[in-house]
């Protein structure tokens, strides 16, 4: 399914290595029963293993589900076993696809470079790449937050046309909300968008920055999830953990859709 034109907030599951096929399309049927208010504003992706990214695909039924790959490789076809290319995720039905987790990068050893790379070959395949960027607690100590976050910008969003950009989604993550229970603060957060958004100003266009969807990630769970959707420069939530269970991660698309349409009203 093409991801729309118009900016909808975003809801992301990662699911990482979770689920069964069978456990997946329970969770789809599940998901499309309790979208109460099915609505235009808000986008819900989700990532999920490649096993299970067709099956899935081919469940949605709703114009606010799409669905995304965790990971791709950087070349289009070729004599690479075991790896899954762009193209590929195109033909399953995968919308987005996610480059650069901090768990890949971890224990893939994926640089900068790489996820550029992978993001080139979504791009190329018509799909909208999810590029994860954050920095580790020590660099948030040692108050270097904003320069590492530049530092993956320049790099993971080099050669990407105007165009191109304003279509990517950026998933700021820091390294030490994830899985930790530490949502980062309101006020962390907004440092870190506004920052980013500012970036992408300079790098690209005043338009590209305010099209450019700049995703939240991190221990975002139902019960605190309306304290991130006060953050200004937030397009979207990015959930790992509270999305595998299927009733909490309709409290968070619940909140975010109320929160969306108060923000219009
Ligand atoms: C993630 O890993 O993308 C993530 C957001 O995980 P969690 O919500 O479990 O911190």
């Amino acid at each position: 399914m093409e991801p729309q034109k118009e900016k909808r907030f975003i809801v992301l599951a990662n699911w990482k290595m979770h689920k069964t096929l069978a456990e997946s399309i329970d969770y789809v049927k599940a998901l499309h029963e309790g979208l109460q208010t099915p609505g235009d504003r808000v986008e819900i992706i989700l990532c999920v293993p490649f096993t299970m990214l067709g099956a899935v695909s081919r469940e949605v039924t709703s114009s606010m589900v799409s669905v995304g790959g965790q990971d791709v490789h950087d070349r289009d076809w070729g004599a690479f076993t075991g790896e899954i290319s762009a193209p590929m995720l195109a033909d399953v039905g995968a919308a987005y696809g996610m480059v650069g987790h901090s768990e890949r990068r971890k224990y893939s050893s994926e640089t900068d470079e790489v996820v550029n790379a992978k993001a080139r070959a979504l791009h190329r395949a018509g799909i909208v790449p999810i590029v994860c960027i954050g920095e580790t607690i020590d660099e948030r100590k040692r108050g270097l937050t904003l320069n590492k976050l530049e530092r993956q910008a320049m790099v993971c969003f080099d050669g990407f046309s105007g165009d191109e950009m304003e279509r990517t989604v950026i998933l700021y993550e820091p390294i030490w909300a994830i899985g930790t229970g530490h949502i980062a603060t309101a006020e962390q957060a907004g440092e870190a968008h506004g920052f980013i958004r500012r970036m992408i100003e300079r790098l690209f266009s005043g338009k590209a920055a305010s099209m450019t969807r700049i995703v939240y990630g991190g221990s975002v769970k139902h019960k605190n999830v309306s304290d991130m959707l006060k953050v200004k420069d937030i397009d979207g939530v990015g959930v790992g953990s509270d999305s595998l269970d299927v009733e909490n991660f309709l409290g968070i698309v619940e909140r975010c859709t109320e929160a969306v349409s108060m923000k219009i009203s």
